[in-house]
């Protein structure tokens, strides 16, 4: 297992082939993970090994933090090209994450004004209004559809708050297009129940999805290093650019991460 826990508040930047240079907002603690799901695949760790009695970093502390870091780098001449929530967790659970976006907008405009600002989520709570209206003024909105499968979310990604598919779709749709779906593609077993949503039966109803969402873009991927939960694979290369080309047949552009 090589799961890993990013610092707090603020942690990189790093370079990453989706978003360039990236400074990541991490709105959760340094000392655990805390999220609506519990997804098997999660590269924090699966939440049994990542407790924490700690709870959600301030604003203040935020601000802070990232003023004090965008600033540094604005004074050292490096450039910048995104600034994204993200972290040990689920960054739109975080009370104040609404006020945290708007800190994010304006210190980006001050100090790097050609950077994009991402939310990478779960998706869970972006039907709160407050929530919602937060991810409609953010550059990049990248919410999570794995499936569209109750039983197999129930599986792998595990939600520790209700969560209906159907109800999703329609949150995701809400978005009208200001919305970039992020999909894991694997294959594996654990604990005796065996993971494949790279078969018909699952792409097909994901892409019926798609097409009610109407998102403008989407993200497919696969595991890249050891899961936390042992016995899941990587989706085949092929099966992600068969995946992927029928993703773009629908109008949709799609990347793909191997
Ligand atoms: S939604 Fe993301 S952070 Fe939360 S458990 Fe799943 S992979 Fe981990």
């Amino acid at each position: 297992m090589s799961t890993f826990l990013n610092k707090s508040p603020v942690f990189g930047p790093v370079t990453s082939r989706r978003f360039g240079v990236s400074l990541g907002v991490n709105l959760m603690p340094a000392t655990g993970k805390i999220c609506t799901f519990d997804c098997l695949y999660c590269e924090n760790g699966l939440d049994a090994q990542r407790r924490t009695h700690d709870g959600y970093t301030g604003l203040g502390q935020v601000t802070d933090a990232l003023e004090r870091t965008l600033a540094d780098m604005a004074e050292r001449g490096e450039h910048l090209d995104d600034i994204c929530f993200a972290g040990n967790g689920e960054p739109t659970a975080s009370p104040t994450f609404p006020q945290a976006v708007d800190v994010a907008l304006a210190l980006r405009d001050r100090y790097a004004p050609d950077a994009h600002v991402t939310v990478l989520s779960s998706g869970t709570q972006a039907g709160r209004p407050a929530v919602h209206a937060a991810l409609m003024r953010v550059d990049r909105n990248v919410l999570k559809l794995d499936t569209v499968d109750p039983a197999y979310v129930a599986a792998l990604d595990r939600p520790k708050v209700p969560y209906d598919v159907e109800r999703q779709i329609e949150t995701l749709a809400s978005f009208s297009g200001h919305v970039i779906v992020q999909t894991i593609f694997l294959r594996g077993s654990y604990e005796g129940r065996s993971f494949d949503n790279t078969d018909e039966g699952h792409v097909g109803a994901w892409l019926s999805a798609l097409v009610r969402i109407q998102p403008r873009g989407v993200t497919i991927y696969t595991v890249d290093r050891d899961t936390p939960a042992a016995g899941l694979t990587k989706a085949p290369r092929d099966a992600l650019d068969t995946i992927a080309r029928r993703v773009r047949e629908l109008g949709f552009p799609c990347a793909v991460g191997y």
